[in-house]
């Protein structure tokens, strides 16, 4: 417990920890996501898309409140709960009294309860008893009364994160966390590319060359890289670019669509079909989940590399001209 209380001592103090700590864990997210370094999109949507459904400085506030519970129902006479006692009821500061004065009273936008509020005298004293008394008091306290408020506010962080021009929260309305079925998925040697590929799309819209070292993260192009239609983005690429027919044709073909037509589906409804909830997609057929991150990653795959061609030719066209510029000089030299 001890190694414990230094820990969350010396973090909860210094000024700035959880925001600290929310950067490192959205870098983390960036880098698994293959886009390290991304500077577009807000913080909790790189972490919603990894599945991680708490921020990292939350779980430094969780764990700094439910230490002072835990020292709260210590026996009377343990040196850490008279320790405690003293710090609780003396008018300085302390790592106590800021837990219970700044982060529980006024840090969420909910009050998180003492144990005391909501817990009998008698119950606090039985849990004093016995250690398993202890623990079941705690595990209830903790998911009854914190995590809710807790988790409150990092579902509030999600939910102004999102922006409008790319609905996010239309896909992955609730913070949810990453489904262990996908680990067990095999598509073959592209599969986590594929996934990295369609998450990105899925939580930003833009083109992510980033993740396939061929550019950055833009949200529109000025020309398609597969069919030179001007002012492209990915909703051209995916709802309308003839060359990524024959990608949707086979994608929509089985998910049950017609295809007969030659048309695509609105893209009202092929954005909800190709992106809404990730957990949601492995039931009950996985397949269909697979074929629309085949389908997307297969696209942009696409894309990077009609991208990846034209800017050698320019890089090409550009030393060219160059050469050409600076041959009278090498003539005379
Ligand atoms: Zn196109």
């Amino acid at each position: 417990m001890f190694s414990l209380f230094s820990l969350v001592l010396s973090s909860v103090l210094v000024d700035g920890a959880a925001l600290a700590l929310n950067r490192m864990q959205a870098n983390w997210a960036k880098a698994v996501l293959g886009c390290k370094g991304a500077v577009e999109g807000p913080w909790p949507i790189w972490l919603s898309e990894c599945g991680w459904d708490q921020r990292l400085g939350m779980l430094m506030y969780e764990r700094a409140i439910m230490l002072l519970a835990r020292l709260q129902v210590l026996p009377m006479d343990h040196p850490a709960k008279i320790l405690l006692d003293v710090a609780l009821s003396s008018n300085r500061d302390s790592w106590a009294t800021v837990v219970r004065d700044h982060f529980m009273s006024r840090l969420f936008l909910e009050v998180v309860p003492m144990l005391s509020d909501v817990f009998t005298p008698g119950e606090i004293q039985v849990a004093r008893s016995s250690q398993h008394a202890r623990e079941g008091l705690l595990d209830r306290y903790r998911l009854r009364w914190v995590k809710p408020i807790l988790r409150g506010f990092d579902q509030d962080a999600l939910a102004n994160a999102t922006f409008s021009l790319w609905p996010y929260l239309d896909y992955q309305p609730d913070i949810a966390r990453f489904p262990d079925e996908l680990l067990e998925v095999d598509w073959g040697a592209e599969t986590w590319t594929f996934y990295k590929i369609w998450a990105v799309v899925k939580a930003f819209g833009r083109w992510p060359f980033l993740l396939l070292n061929c550019g950055e993260l833009p949200r529109l192009l000025s020309h398609c890289p597969c069919c030179g239609a001007p002012s492209a983005d990915i909703i051209h690429l995916l709802s309308d670019c003839p060359a990524t027919w024959s990608l949707y044709a086979e994608w929509a073909v089985s998910a049950g669509y017609a295809v007969d037509s030659g048309a695509r589906l609105p893209w009202s409804v092929l954005r909800l079909d190709l992106f809404a909830n990730r957990v949601a997609f492995l039931y009950p057929d996985c397949k269909e989940g697979q074929g629309r991150i085949i389908f997307v990653g297969k696209a942009i795959s696409l894309a990077a590399s009609c991208f990846s061609s034209s800017k050698l030719e320019a890089d090409i066209d550009v030393l060219l001209h160059s050469a050409r510029c600076s041959a009278p000089l090498w003539v005379e030299g």
